[in-house]
């Protein structure tokens, strides 16, 4: 035991290379002044850390994209914890508040940063992919000085299964908002994983006369029909394109929210979308798309955006979780302790035995 109470060492997850990922016995890091350091409940696997860890060019480089990635790193930045360590001046939290970071730790002074768009900080040092700001898959984390002004508390009361949800939710939040619902609006929403089963409840508060949830895998065509998506189909049994159009007096939708990761959603969504429609784009890609542009220029002038994290989200997602209108139960699916991390990896990656989120508890 050190002087503060916490043991000198812990047990964590490190990142060395795609496919290599081991199981490490590393020092416990310190609240330096202005810090905290947590003692992690939970810590979800994303999409994107299965990504990284297979190796993909968006985190290691490659396909003209820089290196992302700076190892050796803890991995994980869908955590939430209890305060443990206090750091010299900070007087907001105390031993055992439960809260949560945001996930990108912005650098607080570039052009992003100073007109409070931190979630594009050209620096980008997000927890889990750096070696300075090192995630939850760990027993501690440290939550440094930048990232303070990103903290939020978590009720008590939220489950774990529930909380452990805040960051992708964040991320649906974000989306829901970048897509600008009206009252009317028929939209589709391509991909029911974690992120899209997120959108579900926000996108219903914007009063959709239909919400279009598609994926190939049942299990989660249910819990989106459940959360209350007005259809539901799997487009390996169901024309989406012919049948959205029948829907639509042959117009098409009015929104597309593309949330798979996969070139064939991509040609789908152009295809499914009325003139003027808006197409929004959340996925990371493991390949490049390949499309006839003309569709969104010539064809339909269509609006094409992009998002990405979840800025000023996170209040909003704690208070829709925790006042029930934003559906959550039945999306954590496996829970798997730190020495089987490996596991959890590999269940999220093939989601066998219908996974759908898969979190690690230190
Ligand atoms: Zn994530
Ligand atoms: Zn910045």
């Amino acid at each position: 035991m050190a002087a503060n109470g916490l043991p000198e060492t812990m047990k964590a997850v490190v990142v060395h290379g795609p496919h290599d990922y081991r199981l490490e016995q590393v020092p416990v890091p310190k609240a330096h002044a202005g810090e905290l350091v947590l003692k992690v409940e939970a810590c979800g696997i994303c999409a994107g850390d299965v990504k990284t860890w297979q190796g993909a060019a968006r985190f290691w480089g490659g396909n003209g994209q820089p290196k992302y990635v700076k190892e050796p790193v803890i991995p994980g930045h869908e955590f939430l914890g209890r305060v443990a360590a206090v750091g010299e001046g900070v007087n907001d939290f105390a031993i055992g508040d439960r809260l949560i970071a945001e996930q990108i730790v912005p650098c607080g002074h570039c052009r992003f940063c100073f007109r409070g768009q931190y979630w594009m900080c050209e620096r980008h040092d997000v927890y889990g992919f750096q070696d300075n700001v090192n995630g939850g898959m760990a027993e501690y984390m440290r939550i440094p000085a930048e990232s303070m002004p990103y903290v939020h508390r978590v009720p008590d009361a939220l489950p774990l299964e529930t909380a452990v949800l805040i960051e992708p939710f964040s991320c649906s939040m974000h989306t829901v908002i970048r897509a600008d619902v009206q009252i009317g609006d028929v939209v589709v929403l391509s991909g029911c994983g974690p992120l899209g089963l997120g959108m579900i409840g926000p996108l219903l508060q914007r009063g959709p006369s239909a919400l279009i949830a598609l994926d190939l895998k049942e299990s989660r065509l249910e819990l989106a029909q459940k959360f209350g998506a007005t259809h539901v189909y799997n487009p390996r049994d169901v024309d989406v394109v012919s049948t959205v159009k029948e829907m639509t007096e042959g117009y098409g939708a009015d929104i597309y929210i593309e949330a798979t990761g996969a070139p064939a959603s991509v040609i789908q969504g152009l295809d499914v979308l009325r003139r003027l429609g808006r197409f929004v784009e959340m996925s990371v890609f493991g390949e490049p798309t390949t499309v006839d542009w003309s569709i969104i220029s010539d064809t339909k002038e269509l609006d094409v955006l992009g998002v990405h994290l979840s800025p000023y989200c996170y209040p909003l997602v704690i208070n829709g979780l925790t006042n029930g209108t934003i559906p959550s139960q039945g999306v954590v699916t496996h829970q798997f302790p730190l020495d089987d991390f490996l596991e959890g990896f590999e269940t999220m990656a093939t989601a066998r035995d219908n996974a759908i989120k898969v979190i690690l508890r230190p």
